[in-house]
């Protein structure tokens, strides 16, 4: 006998209108789970607004958020529009990842408080993608290294495209590994608490982003 659950399942993936209810609930029922591990990050005051977008509307969303093409998911403030279905493999890491953009946007009232890079860097690492390889970009550095640190400082990194993102991944990984999720968190609470993102960053990690960057440098390339 088949079971009521699976013909349930069976008619929600082939009817295209239960299909995306399926798919919503799922992506919703998710939001707790995900929220209770991107809390070891920022802390959790309440749950993002989360809209599950049918595929035929991927391209109107992108437009009326001004996202190029190729962008899987948008975060706006405490809103997240999700741009892929289910057969999108990585798709908690996705939303991990743009869960951590509105609970900071949450808990700080503003994504302006802490620079984009970082904001970037962590969520990354909460998304679990990381992964670069450190050949190409141990190369790219080679010639680019002052610049990307003034890239940094100014927070204009994430214009140079490719290996920008590719950087401020590595960063990020480094920062969660070497430092804790714990001091992040700690790092968040501190601007809340009225520090500028640069004073909280010294306060917690006991140095300046310049010298935390120049380490990573040292640590990862052995270069200075
Ligand atoms: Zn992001």
């Amino acid at each position: 006998m088949v079971s009521s659950r699976i013909i349930l399942w069976l008619i929600n993936c082939f009817s295209p209108i239960s299909g995306i209810k399926y798919w919503t609930e799922a992506v919703i029922s998710y939001v707790p789970k995900g929220c209770r591990y991107v809390s070891g990050f920022v802390p959790n005051l309440r749950y993002p607004k989360v809209y599950v977008v049918e595929e035929n509307k991927y391209d109107k969303i992108r437009e009326l958020m001004g996202a190029p093409n190729w962008v899987k998911a948008i975060t706006k403030e405490d809103e997240i529009y999700i741009l892929f279905g289910p057969e999108n493999k990585r798709w908690k890491r996705i939303l991990n990842h743009e869960l951590f953009h509105a609970m900071v946007y949450i808990y700080l009232q503003s994504d302006k408080r802490i620079p984009a890079w970082f904001n970037e860097a962590i969520a990354y690492y909460v998304g679990k993608n990381y992964d670069v390889d450190p050949q190409m970009i141990a190369k790219y550095l080679e010639p680019h290294f002052p610049e990307i640190v003034e890239a940094v400082l100014a927070d204009t990194v994430l214009d140079i495209d490719f290996y920008g993102c590719a950087v401020v991944k590595y960063i990020g990984r480094y920062l969660c590994v070497k430092y804790g999720k714990r001091k992040v968190k700690a790092l968040i609470i501190a601007i809340k608490d009225g520090l500028t993102f640069e004073q909280a960053f010294k306060t917690i990690f006991g140095l300046n982003v310049e010298e935390v960057i120049k380490n990573w440098y040292y640590e990862e390339f052995g270069k200075r």
